[in-house]
Order: structure tokens, then C-alpha cells, then sequence
């Protein structure tokens, strides 16, 4: 296959190209080769074929335009300054809540009336309705398979750190930080005591720079005060709930129980039904979806709002754009890890080399590669809705807001360092996990 040479001038508007060889070459005139067009399918399709392959495209490329204007419509009525809290359709999603909340209690009422019958059959059914009730419960979601709190003794640096945060955007102070190996971080409440947990990949801290982690720290405690319903307790259990609706009723195949025609139509009917439950529930879901996705982005800009307002306009954006950075760090995974088992070597890995790499190799992506990033993600945008709102739009929606260059936590050398050394068992832990695969 010949290779194609690196054009120096855009194919379509002549403009000089330059960037680093190591990254994709675009045009940031006219965005040529922004989108790098995947290869059509190889083979011949039957005329019916393509036209039913066709129609698959528009309705995506509809639902796409339909996902980017929700998206677009939402950013003009932030930046427009239009109150957010009266929103009828996070009213309907409440009452929608509450109807999944009471569907619970009925549940779990009638089988315990079930249950102080006489009649056995009765009994039995009740039983089942506790465990349906059981596993409907309000409890909070699962932790990842390698996540690990740690705490308050053991990272006093990372916390002071966390509460100066929080303070200043106005949340309590954090109850447990958790630490993942995702290139992401979260806060969320959980447990009927509603504990404030911020989990942090340590991978994403990794390759931060202090003012980055504080604008993180800061949009993150922002999601404690920023209204967003969906994380609330009352959105939140509903959907989770749903969530065990859904995985309960899926209608598997029923491997006969008999021959008998009674058992067939009864297995028949039981399929039926559970079709039908599905169908309501992921409708339902659906439905809850739309309802609370002006909302739920409203919420991320008001927390990048708060980010910009404590590490500065420029740690802000810069901040968010690191996050589009994920691809990179997971190459410098991938060659690692292909080289741990080229060399045969036992998976000790070193862990500050492989913290230096990432740090270096996230530093060298050129600004060119940013922006390259900024415009796809705007570009793809759409292909499903996202609690976050694009990330292109999140950062020019920083930049339009009074910029502030007074940050109001800086994290110093110092502090900085105490809390590498408190991270730093976590570290080794995580990039041996890591490099593991
Ligand atoms: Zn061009
Ligand atoms: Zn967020």
C-alpha cells in the first residue's frame, strides 16, 4: 500500500498545513479532514439492502441533529441567563419518580398482606414480591472494581486540599474521597445517609496541572450545590430502581417446563407480560432522560461556573479541554503494557516512570491536536445524550461569563507534594493494576 504523503497545503483551501507528524493533519481553516470518513463497507448489498442501510443512516443523522439542537437550545438559555429552577419538565420527572416510588411501596405492601395470609400459594407469591421489593430498594450505586476510599487519617494533604475547595464554592466538606483508575472524577451522594463521596482517577490527577485539579476539585463540590436533580436522592433512587425494572423483565426464552398446553400458554403469557413491563419501563426511562437533560446540563455549566470562579477562567477551560485527553493516556497504557510483555518482564512496574510518561506524553500534544479534539467533539456530538454537555460548549460557555484571574485556592508546591506522597502508595497500586490490562 503506497503511503500518502503529509500534504503541506490544504487540499481544499490552500491553506499552509503544519502540525506534528505523530498526530492527524487537519485544517483548522475549513476543518478538511476533521472528520476522517470511515471506509465504506466492502461487499455489494442487494438494492433492498441499501436502501433499508439508507434509512438506518437518516434516522441516525436525524436523531443526531435532534441530540445536538437539545444541546444547543439548552447552552442559549444558559448563557441567556434564563432562570433554571422552573422547569415543568423536571416537575413532571419528579411526579414520574414518585409514581416509581409508590409502585415499591405497593409492592412491598402487598406482599407482606400476601405473606399474613393463610393461603400457601399466597405465601409464596408474597415471598417473591419481598425479593422483587428487596432488590427495588433505595440503595446506592455499585463502586468500580479497582476503586479505594481512602481517608481522612491517611490523606490529611488531599483532604485540607478537598475542604478549601468545597468551602469556597459553598458544599460541606466531603464525607470520603474515593480513588479510581478512571480518566475521570465524580461526586455523588450515597446511602440513606446521604455521604458525600468524590471519587478522583488517579490517572486524570496525574496528568493535571495543580490549577487543573483545583478547577476539577471545584466543578466536582459544584454538583453538591448546583441543583442537579438527577443526582438527588429522589431522581436518583427512582432511577435506579428502574434501572432493576428493566433487568428483572427481560424477556428470556423459557425453556419448556412441559408438554402440557396449559404450561405453554402459561410460559406465553409470562413472556407477554414481561414484554410489556419492559417496553413501559425502558419508555420510562427514556421519557425521565429527556425531562432532565436541561437541567442536568444547566447544572454542569453552573459547575463549571464555580470552577472558573476558584481556579481561575484559564485553569477552568484548560481543564476542560485535558479532558478530551483520555485517547492519549490510554496509548501510553497500551505501548507500556506491550512492552511489559515483550520484555517478559514480572508486571513490577515503575510506577513514577510510567507517571512521567503520561505527564510528558500529555504535555506534548500540540495545541493544534487540542483544538482538533475541541472541534470533533462538536462535531460528533450527538450520537447518544450525555449528562455533560459538549465539551466544546462548556468551555466557550467559561470564556463568555467575566473572566477571573484572581484564583481563590491555589495549590502550592508544597501542598502539592504532600499530597503526591500521600497518593503515592495508591499510585504504585493503580499503575500495576493498570499495566496490567
Ligand atoms: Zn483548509
Ligand atoms: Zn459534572
Amino acid at each position: 500500500m503506497p503511503t500518502l504523503a503529509r500534504p503541506e497545503t490544504c487540499p481544499d483551501c490552500t491553506a499552509p498545513l503544519d502540525g506534528d507528524p505523530g498526530f492527524p493533519v487537519w485544517c483548522p481553516g475549513c476543518e478538511w479532514n476533521l472528520l476522517v470518513e470511515p471506509a465504506a463497507a466492502p461487499g455489494r448489498l442487494t438494492p433492498r439492502e441499501q436502501r433499508r442501510a439508507a434509512r438506518a443512516e437518516r434516522r441516525t443523522a436525524e436523531r443526531e441533529r435532534a441530540v445536538r439542537a437539545r444541546s444547543e437550545l439548552v447552552y442559549e438559555q444558559v448563557a441567556g441567563g434564563s432562570p433554571a429552577h422552573r422547569d415543568p419538565a423536571v416537575r413532571l420527572a419528579v411526579a414520574l419518580a414518585g409514581l416509581v416510588h409508590l409502585t415499591t411501596l405497593l409492592v412491598l405492601a402487598g406482599s407482606v398482606a400476601l405473606l399474613v395470609g393463610d393461603a400457601w400459594p399466597l405465601r409464596v407469591l408474597g415471598a417473591v414480591g419481598l425479593l422483587i421489593a428487596f432488590v427495588l430498594r433505595p440503595r446506592p450505586g455499585r463502586p468500580g472494581e479497582n476503586d479505594r476510599p481512602v481517608g481522612r487519617a491517611e490523606a490529611p494533604a488531599l483532604y485540607a486540599l478537598a475542604d478549601r475547595v468545597a468551602a469556597a464554592v459553598g458544599a460541606p466538606p466531603v464525607d470520603v474521597i474515593v480513588l479510581s483508575d478512571e480518566f475521570n472524577a465524580s461526586f455523588g451522594r450515597t446511602g440513606l445517609r446521604n455521604r458525600g463521596v468524590l471519587t478522583i482517577g488517579l490517572t486524570l490527577w496525574t496528568v493535571f496541572t495543580p490549577a487543573q485539579r483545583v478547577a476539577m476539585l471545584a466543578h466536582e463540590f459544584g454538583h453538591a450545590v448546583n441543583g442537579d436533580h438527577r443526582r438527588g436522592r429522589w431522581l436518583g433512587f427512582a432511577l435506579r430502581a428502574l434501572h432493576e425494572w428493566y433487568r428483572l423483565t427481560v424477556p428470556e426464552r423459557l425453556t419448556a417446563s412441559g408438554d402440557h398446553y396449559v404450561l405453554i400458554l402459561a410460559g406465553h403469557l409470562q413472556r407477554l407480560v414481561m414484554l410489556l413491563v419492559n417496553g413501559a419501563v425502558a419508555g420510562l426511562l427514556t421519557a425521565l432522560d429527556r425531562l432532565t437533560v436541561r437541567s442536568g446540563q444547566a447544572a454542569e455549566y453552573r459547575a463549571d461556573a464555580l470552577a472558573a470562579a476558584v481556579a481561575g477562567t484559564a485553569a477552568a477551560q484548560s481543564m476542560l479541554e485535558s479532558l478530551l485527553l483520555g485517547t492519549t493516556v490510554e496509548s501510553v497504557l497500551m505501548r507500556r503494557r506491550n512492552r511489559l510483555v515483550r520484555a517478559r518482564r514480572d508486571d513490577r512496574a515503575d510506577a513514577a516512570e510510567l507517571r512521567a510518561d503520561l505527564v510528558e506524553r500529555v504535555a506534548a500534544v500540540p495545541a493544534v491536536e487540542r483544538e482538533r479534539r475541541l472541534r470533533l467533539s462538536a462535531r460528533t456530538l450527538g450520537s447518544v445524550d450525555q449528562t455533560h454537555p459538549p465539551t466544546h460548549l462548556r468551555v466557550r460557555l467559561v470564556g463568555q461569563r467575566p473572566q477571573v484571574t484572581e484564583p481563590l485556592v491555589v495549590l502550592t508546591d508544597e501542598q502539592g507534594a504532600a499530597i503526591e506522597a500521600e497518593l503515592a502508595p495508591h499510585w504504585e497500586r493503580m499503575s500495576r493494576e493498570l499495566l496490567r490490562g
